[in-house]
């Protein structure tokens, strides 16, 4: 998806092709020979990552080891592409280019055999993603980027199963991947400066912002600060000092209103480094410090509660379709892509 409304949809005309070489010639640091991207595992973030790059004119292959994923991931694709369009990011001609550009692969050597550049965003463990990376290296091109889109795990860990980890970075999306801005960029202890900047420049050329991350510290940036700030959520869900609905008001209403206009520190400068030190001083030692998932968690992940997946998480959700739920939040946040470009391009 270009950041800036493309020229097809400004005119109405179907100028997408004209609009992506244009993106290409304005690609100054590298990532121009960028054009066949393969995600390998297309559930939650794969679909979304694969609609992100078509949107910015990649050939992109989507790889899963389960067929029902990749029916899961061709609706969930359309539900994606028709989410653009309703807000005017996509005419409906650029929507069947980018669907057209998207080819679902049910084998492996196929599916990677070609690419420049590979997203791997299989489950969460460290040694199926090592299993894929090794699978990689064998079978795709020996010149071409290899991507993990972990939440956290060590990029240094998984790259020591290829033969070149110099080609080995971190892509960490947010879901959605095809709505949400930024992707951290994270660069494992033997990724190569280049790899770095042919993926920022990749990422940056598809209209989204790269956010380079030089440590590979676990959970990165945005998942520790997510974290810390979830943690403290469900230690005040299990003293009973407000109930989830409150919470959330609260988040939505006050400090989270603020976030997309300061950030964490342009918002500690305006309240006053002083008042900071004040308050970590008195309110830290307040604060839950534990390290293992609080009670209502743990209950409710025995109990198979995982949220909108399975009908029921903190919420209800068993009388909600999911993929309209998926439209809706689309639908909200793409409304706030709005405010974030405009603020981004001042
Ligand atoms: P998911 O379970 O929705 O999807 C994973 C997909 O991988 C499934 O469709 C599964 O069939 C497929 N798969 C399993 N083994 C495979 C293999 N060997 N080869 C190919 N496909 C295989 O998981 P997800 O939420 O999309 O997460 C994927 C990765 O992205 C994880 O590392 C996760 O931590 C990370 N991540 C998730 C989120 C999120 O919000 N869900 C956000 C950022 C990063």
């Amino acid at each position: 998806m270009s950041s800036e409304p493309s020229a097809a949809t400004e005119t109405g005309g179907n100028e997408t092709e004209g609009n992506m070489n244009r993106n290409r010639d304005e690609d100054e640091a590298g990532a121009g020979d960028i054009d066949d991207v393969s995600v390998v595992g297309a559930g939650t973030m794969g679909y979304g990552i694969a609609l992100a790059y078509a949107t910015g004119g990649c050939e992109v292959r989507l790889y899963d080891v389960d067929d029902d994923a990749v029916e899961r991931a061709k609706r969930n694709v359309r539900s994606g592409l028709d989410s653009l369009a309703a807000v005017g990011r996509l005419t409906e001609t650029e929507s069947r280019s980018v669907a057209d550009r998207i080819g679902c692969e049910s084998d492996f050597e196929r599916a990677v055999a070609e690419s420049d550049l590979v997203t791997e965003a299989v489950p969460e463990d460290v040694e199926l993603k090592r299993e894929t990376f090794a699978r990689l290296d064998e079978h795709a091109p020996a010149e071409a980027i290899l991507a993990t889109n972990t939440s956290g795990l060590s990029i240094t860990e998984i790259s020591t199963a290829v033969s070149d980890p110099s080609r080995v970075v971190g892509t960490h999306w947010f879901n959605p991947a095809h709505v949400v801005p930024g992707v951290e960029v994270i660069r494992g202890e033997r990724t190569a400066n280049e790899t770095i900047d042919r993926t920022t420049a990749l990422l940056e050329r598809i209209g989204k912002t790269p956010i380079v991350v030089e440590r590979d510290i676990r959970g990165f940036i945005g998942n520790r600060l997510q974290l810390a700030m979830a943690y403290e959520a469900f230690s005040l869900l299990d003293r009973g000092v407000a109930d989830a609905e409150t919470i959330d008001r609260a988040a939505r209403s006050t400090f989270g209103f603020r976030l997309p206009a300061s950030g964490v520190f342009e918002k500690v400068d305006q309240s006053g480094l002083d008042v900071q030190a004040d308050v970590t001083e008195y309110l830290l030692p307040d604060l839950d410090r534990g390290t293992d998932p609080h009670k209502v968690l743990s209950a409710l992940v025995r109990e198979g509660n995982l949220g909108t997946k399975t009908g029921r998480g903190i919420y209800d959700w068993s009388d909600r379709d999911l993929d309209e739920l998926n439209a809706e939040r689309d639908r909200e946040l793409l409304a706030l892509l709005d405010a974030y470009e405009s603020n981004a391009a001042e």
